[in-house]
């Protein structure tokens, strides 16, 4: 079958593709034939080296899509053959055919394609843990939406409006908030507006936003203090940035601000939290109420390109391959 192989750690066009033999389903495994992967900045950083976690090499990147069960491995039980499923793995999908264990399996509701399926476990989980679990975030509060057009920043519009909540989006380029604001954005900035600071703190009040999904890092950071209310609530989530951020705790405690981490792929041992994210989003997304983001498509040959249009910041939504 063709896949995607990393040999050697880089930038995106390290990435080949290549004929290598399906894998085989061991026993409590699935073999799912791939219709669509979504492609995370997580992905971009694992085969830069750059991820949370060590990349082995030689690997196939690719750790969400969805697809069609093909195979099961001995002792499975649960899932058919036929049946549509999403799944969320560490690597290995960015190929015909893939090997996941049936437990991780999620649902897809009928009313999602298998690209908007794709779309929908990362972004979305995280944003619901983001706004809700570790956020606490409420009906009628301020939240704000850093890099909003993309995969995760739409799926955090479409939560907090669906929690009722206000969102400020901000966003690199007007295309990217008019994005925003088909959302539901209720107020749009640009990222690299001269006064976003206190455009943002007026936004909310004047005094700044109580819950901010950081997703940025370096020196976005600190601004991200200094956007925040009183007992504001951070939530770190990423850094597109690849820069170090300084934080003084001495300024958390000037303002009663929190600073939380979060990384879905711990958070998902958390098996409560996983439980209620899963139920509260698949109410929404299965009524219609929200609609995973599909972004540009591209062929399995074309990976490279997606994964270096991605980190180039010229994609909203979702980025899908199609092997
Ligand atoms: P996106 O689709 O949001 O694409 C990344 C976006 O980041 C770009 O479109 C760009 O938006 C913005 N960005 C800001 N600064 C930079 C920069 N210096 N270089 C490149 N991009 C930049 O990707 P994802 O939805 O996959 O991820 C968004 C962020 O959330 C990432 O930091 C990612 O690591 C993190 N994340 C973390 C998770 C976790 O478990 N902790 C899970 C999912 C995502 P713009 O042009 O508008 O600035």
């Amino acid at each position: 079958m063709k896949a995607i192989r990393v040999e050697r750690l880089g930038p995106p066009d390290v990435m080949e593709l290549q004929d290598v033999p399906a894998p085989t389903p061991g026993p409590g495994e699935v073999r799912i034939e791939v219709e669509a992967v979504g492609i995370n900045f997580a992905d971009v950083l694992s085969v830069a080296g750059e991820y949370l976690t060590r990349t082995r090499v030689p690997y196939t990147p690719g750790m969400e899509f969805a697809g069609i069960v093909e195979s099961l491995g001995e002792g499975v039980t649960g899932v058919q053959v036929g049946q549509r499923v999403a799944a969320l793995g560490g690597s290995g999908a960015l190929a015909r055919y893939s090997v996941v264990n049936a437990a991780g399996l999620i649902p897809v509701p009928e009313n999602l394609s298998g690209a908007q399926a794709a779309a929908f476990p990362v972004s979305y989980f995280t944003a619901y843990h983001g706004l809700k679990t570790l956020g606490r975030g409420v009906e009628g509060e301020w939240v704000l939406v850093q890099a909003a057009a993309g995969a995760l920043g739409t799926a955090s519009i479409q939560l907090a409006k669906a929690m009722g909540m206000h969102v400020i989006a901000l966003a690199s380029t007007e295309e990217k908030l008019a994005l925003a604001r088909d959302l539901g954005a209720d107020v749009t900035i640009l990222q690299d507006d001269p006064d976003r600071v206190q455009k943002v703190r007026d936004a909310a009040g004047g005094k700044g936003v109580p819950l901010i999904l950081e997703v940025v890092g370096g020196k976005r950071f600190q601004e991200s203090l200094d956007m925040a209310a009183p007992q504001g609530r951070i939530i770190v989530i990423g850094n597109a940035s690849r820069e170090q951020a300084n934080l003084r705790p001495v300024e958390l405690m000037k303002r009663n601000l929190t600073v939380t981490g979060l990384w879905l792929t711990s958070l998902m041992n958390d098996r409560a939290a996983t439980m209620q994210a899963a139920q509260a989003l698949a109410g929404l997304v299965g009524s219609g109420k929200v609609t995973p983001q599909v972004g540009p498509t591209y062929a399995l040959a074309d990976s490279a390109r997606a994964f270096q249009d991605l980190l180039d910041r010229k994609t909203t939504g979702k980025v899908i391959i199609e092997p």
